[in-house]
């Protein structure tokens, strides 16, 4: 497992500066974030930058085939959200209201022993998602 906080590029991503930059996007936020959100950001560091919405579409994709990058579709709308895979995977509880998410401190599998009731069934992993209201939308 890698060490959270010093992601290297992955090797067997062909490296291009775009995906450099998405690369470092992702590795430095540490909540998920939106495609829409990640070309933003890199029209703000990047003025003279030239980019295709389609560009970071595509280089994400490059990185999730690849299990670099995790994505999410929330419960409350159909925008993906992306974050760099640190080995260790996460739960966010949503609030309906202002679509923020709030890590939860573990995961609540964790030490449970799930059972499917089925011998021709093998759990690899999951996916869980809370949703309620923020302690400001309450
Ligand atoms: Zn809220
Ligand atoms: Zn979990």
């Amino acid at each position: 497992m890698k060490e959270h906080g010093e992601p290297v590029f992955p090797c067997e991503i062909k490296k291009t500066k775009q995906r450099e930059e998405i690369f470092k996007i992702l590795s430095e936020e540490t909540m998920p974030i939106s495609a829409v959100d990640i070309y933003h950001r890199l029209m703000q560091t990047n003025e003279k930058a030239n980019y295709a919405i389609s560009t970071v579409y595509r280089a994400l994709g490059a990185f999730e085939e690849k299990g670099y990058v995790t994505k999410s579709t929330l419960i409350t709308g159909d925008m993906a959200y992306y974050e760099w895979n640190y080995g260790a995977h996460r739960h966010y509880a949503i609030c309906l209201q202002c679509h923020k998410l709030i890590p939860l401190k573990q995961c609540p599998f964790e030490h449970a022993k799930i059972e499917t009731g089925s011998d021709n069934f093998t759990i690899t992993g999951h996916k869980l998602e809370l949703y309620g209201y923020c302690k400001e939308c309450k």
